[in-house]
């Protein structure tokens, strides 16, 4: 089955210790939608300006992603630059413009409204609520956020929340929704907020996912070097919500390995600055990651 993704679809400048790149192909739908594209058909709803270069829609096609939902206008394309320290756990934004985003109130095309799983990838939790509200009976609905939007949007986030089936969110995201300091608490607090599932990413510590049957913990997979790990959680998010529509069956068990092969794309995602490196990879690159994963943490 098909998953629709809305979210930000970006310019990114990115600079680390060891290299600057500007205005690659960024944003959370893109990662997002290149992620899930390895498992399902992938619809992306998102505007580009007419700075977007042409060479990143090829690279959207390449993908088989279905583009009838990316509006292109006049104006510039959303951008956004960052900074990571030595410790690629710091990162600070440098700029964040809206551009085309801004006015931004996608009317979804009707072929679109009825894919069964959707994806409200980081953006503004209004823009994610006016893609939902066009959505006609999606079988499951993920929504994931960044702290900007608890800062700046907490009332409109705490609306979306309680419409969708799961939440993704990073530890210090959690912790600063619920006020609690323990992570695992905090998850409880969460469900009482609305979703069923609640999935809280740790970085290179993997998630953890609290649903019906209790918790489960994925692993990152361990990397000897980190390239750019901009769109990672992205690629998470993507990853496995492609696999989640790729599968029949309880959602809960395939929500687990779905978690699995999402931190398995992440970790290419983190292997190249941008989508560079997850763009070149492969489903079998994948499957052997996944079972060098299975290998490694099984006892
Ligand atoms: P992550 O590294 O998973 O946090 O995702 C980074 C991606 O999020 C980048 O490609 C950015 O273009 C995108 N991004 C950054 N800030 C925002 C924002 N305020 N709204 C939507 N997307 C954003």
């Amino acid at each position: 089955m098909s998953v629709l993704v809305v979210g930000s679809t970006a310019l990114d400048s990115i600079a680390t210790p060891n290299a600057k790149n500007p205005r690659l192909l960024g944003g959370s739908a893109s990662h997002a939608g290149v992620a899930a594209s390895f498992f399902s058909p992938v619809t992306v709803v998102g505007v580009v300006g007419d700075d977007f270069p042409q060479r990143y829609i090829q690279l959207y096609q390449k993908h088989g992603i279905d583009l009838t939902g990316l509006q292109r206008i006049p104006g510039k394309t959303f951008h956004w630059s960052g900074e990571y320290e030595i410790d690629m756990n710091n990162r600070r934004t440098l700029a964040t413009e809206l551009g085309v985003f801004a006015d931004f109130s996608p009317k979804l095309p009707p072929a679109c409204q009825k894919t069964p799983y959707v994806l409200l990838a980081n953006i503004a939790p209004s823009l994610q609520a006016h893609v939902l509200d066009q959505m006609r009976r999606p079988k499951f609905v993920v929504a994931d956020t960044m702290d900007l939007w608890l800062n700046i949007a907490l009332a409109d986030l705490l609306k979306l929340i309680r419409r969708v089936d799961a939440l993704v969110l990073n530890d210090s995201e959690a912790r600063q929704l619920t006020g609690d300091p323990n992570v695992i608490s905090a998850l409880g607090k969460i469900h009482k907020l609305g979703p069923r599932y609640v999935i809280v990413k740790k970085g290179e510590h993997g998630s953890i996912l609290s649903g019906p049957s209790g918790l489960f913990v994925a692993p990152a997979y361990p990397l000897l070097k980190v390239v750019d790990p901009t769109g990672a959680g992205d690629s998470f998010v993507g990853g496995m919500m492609g696999y989640l529509a790729s599968q029949k069956g309880s959602i809960e068990k395939n929500l687990r390995r779905g978690m699995v092969y999402g931190s398995v794309v992440a970790s290419f995602c983190c292997a190249g600055f941008g989508l560079k490196h997850t763009t070149k990879v492969t489903r079998a690159d994948i499957e052997k990651r996944f079972r060098q994963l299975e290998k490694i943490t099984r006892f």
